[in-house]
């Protein structure tokens, strides 16, 4: 049967159940009303085939020849030389084909903070990116620590592009570290997970109750480390930087004290700690010891912990001001050694959109972060895998299957069967990092005019093209 989709502009066949749908909605037209059969007719309709791309396994490790068969939004077959007739061929010769990016630590700031970025245009980043499952943090106006505002999240990423967006719930009520939102409700209304990003937990009692209720819930609590009274509102590193312009810095052991103290609540309450963004080298030390011993720690990097020093406030200014602070040399070594042997689990971008006025302001005074969603995958090419530090797999891994299994999503991996997620990229193309031609509102990132290797071509979410780089 042949359909003529105005939307798509080309006939596309339709397979015997989507006709049965039809069929039934003709002599039912009251079905037509019921959107979510719209929704699922739309998917229904669609085969696409991915030939002689590069698979990649990440849980295997493995790095294929194959093609990979798409129907009804899943993965139906992924060998080699599939012929099949389908609607849309994709002729992945010389590109890598990836279970899509999983991003588990971005500010959308939405609500009310949209004039950094909405849900809408942070999810336009992420498909430019690569990233089609994404988990955003809970530090907006309000705060995301209600049932409410995790369905809000989810109400207004149901009428985005079509990447994932999974809302995390605060820990504490308006981010304060006095007392502990209701986990359970939380949960219940969709939070994937919990964090009080932005804000160190500096209270260990407060942590300690929070991890026991978060097991009690099966939850992660994601944790920004910094202790707040070493570091106040400073903006750089302590060190040779912070002395050269006579600035109070934040030291490295003010994020390495709280990492060994939620290291040591998460073996006494045998719940599950994720410490975002490290960024020392004595960070990645004490969470490979404390792995050792077994404990349920794991932990994430971001792309400018791995590439960038201290420095880059020299020439930057605030457009390389971030929390944790850019570090030294031995620290950015460090990293990339707790990445190669898997201390670090997780390669996250910590996305941070802010509005172009805000990172004009003197350094002290401007906001703190950078964006990443459109840069990550390629600065984490030319950084990791162009240098041979690291091999695809390895740093695929780190993009998906790991925080997919860090937020327990059912994502990160492409099997019969599985969610076609899906992100094509060319990982010897070479381009120059423009942020005017960014999706985000943000355009703060110490990434501009970069030369980098490795460039998206298509980003598939529940086997939908969503971005194709032309
Ligand atoms: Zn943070």
């Amino acid at each position: 049967m042949t359909l003529f989709f105005p939307e798509r502009g080309k006939y596309a066949l339709l397979n015997p159940v989507c006709s049965v749908i039809i069929k039934t909605r003709k002599l039912c037209p009251e079905l037509l009303h019921v959107p979510d059969m719209r929704e699922s007719l739309e998917e229904f309709k669609m085969k696409m085939l991915i030939k002689n791309g590069k698979v990649v396994d990440p849980v295997n490790g493995t790095l294929s020849l194959m093609d990979l068969l798409v129907e009804n939004g899943k993965i139906a077959l992924l060998e080699p030389g599939i012929e099949s007739e389908a609607d849309e061929i994709i002729d992945a010769k010389g590109l890598v084909v990836s279970p899509g990016l999983v991003d588990m630590h971005v500010h959308l700031r939405d609500p009310g903070l949209t004039y950094k970025e909405d849900i809408h245009t942070g999810a336009l980043a992420a498909a430019r990116g690569g990233v089609t499952s994404m988990a955003c943090m809970a530090n907006t106006s309000p705060v995301l620590d209600t049932p409410e505002q995790m369905i809000y999240v989810k109400e207004k990423a149901a009428q985005g592009c079509g990447v994932n967006v999974y809302p995390i719930g605060a820990v504490s009520k308006g981010l304060r570290g006095k007392e502990l939102t209701d986990f359970e409700e939380l949960k219940n209304a969709g939070a994937i997970a919990l964090s009080d990003d932005g804000n160190n937990i500096d209270d260990a009692n407060l942590m300690r109750d929070a991890l026991i209720r978060a097991r009690r819930q099966g939850m992660t609590i994601l944790a920004h480390c910094e202790d707040s009274n070493m570091v106040g509102n400073r903006a750089v590193n302590e060190g040779r930087v912070s002395r050269q312009l006579w600035l109070e810095g934040r030291p490295a052991i003010a994020e390495e004290l709280v990492i060994m103290r939620d290291a040591m609540l998460a073996e006494e309450t045998k719940a599950a700690v994720h410490v975002c963004h490290i960024s020392t080298a004595r960070s990645v030390e004490i969470i490979r010891r404390m792995k050792k011993k077994g404990i349920a720690i794991t932990c994430e990097t971001c792309p400018q912990y791995f590439t960038l020093t201290e420095d880059e406030i020299l020439t930057q200014g605030t457009l390389a001001r971030v929390n944790p602070p850019l570090r030294t040399e031995k620290d950015v070594k460090g990293i990339i050694t707790g990445l190669k042997d898997g201390t670090i689990d997780v390669i996250a971008t910590d996305h941070a959109p802010h509005s172009v006025d805000e990172k004009r302001r003197e350094l002290t005074k401007a906001p703190s972060g950078m964006v990443g969603l459109e840069t990550s995958l390629a600065i984490t090419l030319t950084q990791l895998y162009h240098t041979g530090r690291m091999e695809l797999p390895e740093i695929i891994r780190r993009m998906t299957s790991n925080p997919a299994a860090i937020l327990k999503l059912n994502k990160g991996r492409l099997m019969v069967g599985s969610d076609a997620d899906i992100t094509i990229f060319d990982p010897d193309e070479e381009w120059t990092i423009d942020p005017d031609q960014f999706a985000s509102k943000g355009r703060n990132t110490p990434f501009a005019g970069m030369t980098v290797k490795g460039k998206v071509k298509y980003t598939i979410v529940n086997g939908k093209v969503i971005y194709q780089d032309k």
